[in-house]
């Protein structure tokens, strides 16, 4: 169970200038999350344990599965103290992180009604994923939480992300991973179970991005950097990251369909999306709709989702 009170969204959404996304779909998949997934996310867990013969055994089998439930990417790592949100306690070791890509065919106009209900959807599938594997997990014997993609985590889904090979952090803030690019989203379970880890990936995409600014460059809100920034901390390949300015780009994406224009402009997202494997017409760039920002908003601290900054191991 949360160790502390559900995340406050309205407050959040106020905090940041309002929110103005109003799609029926988007409205209906939220309600759907809430009262249907967020119902599902605890169990019964069966009496009797399945033995796996080893850690890695056991790690490529619930892979397997995973993919078999949905998932893209799949990958395990162990918790530290600097993946879990302020406030939140977890008891568990291991994270088995999800990943579910995204349409490329949603995001050929961003912001658009297209790309706020594909981001959407992904939400929904993606926790359709991983409440399965959950279920699938304690009907083995073991225990497990789910941290779904949207809501009320008490662990951080990027540096799980990062830590199970998910690919590189990229300057827009998001993961880049080398074969399906950015456009994807994250969920994990959490577990005591002994699993064989993974580990993070160096792709030569980090160094990319010094040399490229395309998502700067298009970034309404101008929330993207220009440089590193050494007080924010290594990444998990010993580079200075990237800090994302959130205080411009929340109020830019509560008011125009969750924005996403860094991830479609990213030239990670490999062209051969283009000829869309279910057979619909796509351009190689999208279509991007670059409107005025609002005001810069000063997210007060107790309407943040706050994690401890620490060094790593
Ligand atoms: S979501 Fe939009 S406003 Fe936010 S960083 Fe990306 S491009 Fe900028
Ligand atoms: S658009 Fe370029 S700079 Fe931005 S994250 Fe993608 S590769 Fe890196």
């Amino acid at each position: 169970m949360s160790t502390v009170p559900a995340f406050k969204w309205d407050d959040w959404y106020a905090a940041v200038g309002g929110r103005s996304i109003s799609i029926d779909e988007v409205n209906e998949l939220l309600k759907e999350i809430h009262q249907d997934q967020y119902t599902r996310f605890e169990g019964p867990v069966a009496g009797e344990k399945h033995v796996f013969d080893s850690a890695e055994i056991a790690s490529a089998h619930l892979k397997e599965k995973a993919k078999e439930f949905g998932a893209d990417l799949v990958g395990v790592a162990l918790i530290e103290p600097s993946d879990i949100y302020k406030g939140r306690t977890v008891t568990e070791s291991h994270a088995i992180a999800l990943g579910q890509r995204m349409r490329w065919r949603a995001f050929q106009t961003v912001p658009s009604h297209d790309s706020a209900v594909e981001c959407m959807r992904v939400y929904y599938t993606l926790g359709e994923t991983v409440i399965k594997l959950a279920e699938y997990i304690r009907s083995l014997g073991y225990a497990c939480r789910v941290e779904h993609p949207i809501g009320d985590s008490d662990i951080l889904h990027i540096p799980i992300g990062l830590k199970a090979g998910f690919g590189e952090l990229g300057r827009h803030g998001s993961i880049i991973n080398p074969e399906i690019g950015p456009l994807f989203r994250m969920g994990s379970i959490i577990t005591n179970m002994d699993l064989a880890i993974d580990h993070p990936i160096d792709a030569g995409i980090a160094k990319f991005c010094d040399n490229c600014r395309a998502c700067r460059l298009y970034c309404p809100a101008k929330a993207i950097p220009d440089h590193r920034s050494p007080e924010a901390g290594k990444d998990h390949l010993g580079n200075d990251r990237y800090v994302v300015d959130t205080g411009k780009c929340f109020p830019y994406f509560a008011k125009h369909n969750y924005c996403s224009i860094c991830l479609p402009v990213c030239v990670y997202n490999h062209k051969e999306w283009a000829r869309d494997f279910e057979g619909y017409q796509t351009g190689l760039w999208p279509d991007i709709k670059m409107e005025n920002p609002p005001a810069e908003a000063d997210i007060p601290r107790e309407l943040r989702h706050d994690f401890p900054v620490l060094p790593r191991k």
